[in-house]
């Protein structure tokens, strides 16, 4: 038996389509065939060599599928059960971080699609530790970007606080999620794109934030919290600035460029900057409850496994309307 996929031979190379035999999963281990794998933008960075990879590697973390075989010793998972396979795939357990509850910092973690091969395929073997039940509202596409665009984008969330006006900087997959989360939970959401993208900005407007603009703007009010999910680190200073005393700037993206040096002043008031690295098991379990209560809907384009490169140019290209979406079947 052989499984179809498309692999990354090494930083700045085209994913290649390959046929090889299917893994059999170890023990604690789930083989899964997937259903459907989100394109996000930490595979952009895997693809450029921006963020320390297992080469050849097949990308994907985010991944819905069904389960066709269990290793020994795996619980809570049958055959035929649908899972979500996420970035954070296997943490040690015995770290001081894992011993804390603080998992995704682990020591010697390792990612799906990162250090792990990942979902741009028909099959993928996952830790079954590491993986999500998903709520049956969801198809099968529209919850693949749950699983890292709302997953992390949740996780920045709460980073935030409990700011009453929130801004996003970067209106793609995991905005237009938390957009959804913070509306649902009575927030104010200031949507920003980049210059000229107005059709960014109509749909920030229909998922109903509250002003959208470009990233250069003053919104109309003092923020009390941004979240960049672009991997701009210009934008930190930029986000600094409208943000009101005690306000807070969470760094959502696991690469970013180089941030510009800007005035102290600027930081002053009591004004923090995070960044937020990874995932735990909690975030994704608390994700799932909120999406289901909070009615979520996910806007996905969906490509064919073989059209793995259009994707992630579309991706680097920002013609993506939501999240990319690799469907196998198609
Ligand atoms: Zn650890
Ligand atoms: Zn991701």
């Amino acid at each position: 038996m052989t499984m179809l996929a498309m692999q990354l031979d090494g930083p700045g190379r085209p994913l290649r389509f390959i046929e090889r035999p299917i893994p059999e999963p170890k023990p604690g281990e789930l083989l899964i065939e997937v259903a459907a794998c989100g394109v996000c933008r930490t595979d952009l960075h895997v693809a450029d060599g921006e963020i320390p990879a297992h080469y050849p590697i097949i990308p994907g973390h985010e991944i819905v599928g069904r389960v066709v075989k269990t290793g020994s010793n795996v619980e809570g998972f049958a055959l035929g059960d649908r899972v979500g396979v996420p970035w954070l795939g296997h943490s040690c357990g015995v770290c001081p971080y894992c011993r804390i509850g603080r998992e995704n910092l682990c020591d010697e973690p390792e990612f799906t699609g990162c250090t792990r091969d990942g979902g741009y395929a028909t099959h993928v073997v996952a830790d079954a530790h590491y993986c999500f039940q998903i709520p049956a509202s969801f198809s099968d596409v529209a919850a693949a970007p749950l699983l890292c665009a709302g997953l992390i984008g949740w996780r920045a969330l709460r980073l935030a606080g409990d700011a009453q006006r929130i801004g996003l900087y970067g209106f793609g997959a995991a905005a237009h999620i938390i957009a959804q989360v913070a509306n649902w939970q009575e927030r104010e959401v200031y949507a920003f794109t980049k210059a000229g993208d107005a059709a960014g900005q109509a749909f920030a407007r229909s998922l109903g934030c509250t002003w959208a603009g470009t990233s250069d703007e003053t919104p109309p009010r003092p923020l009390d919290a941004a979240i960049l999910f672009a991997p701009v680190g210009a934008l930190v200073p930029t986000a600094l600035k409208v943000v009101a005393k005690g306000g807070r700037v969470v760094c959502a993206g696991i690469h970013m460029s180089d941030i510009p040096t800007f005035p102290y002043a600027d930081l002053w008031g009591e004004r923090t900057i995070c960044s937020v690295a990874n995932l735990t098991r909690e975030d994704g379990t608390s994700f799932f409850e909120i999406a289901e209560c909070a009615g979520i809907e996910t806007t996905t384009q969906p490509f064919r496994l073989e059209d793995a490169n259009v994707a992630l140019a579309a991706l680097r290209d920002g013609k993506v309307k939501g999240a990319a979406v690799i469907v196998p079947s198609l």
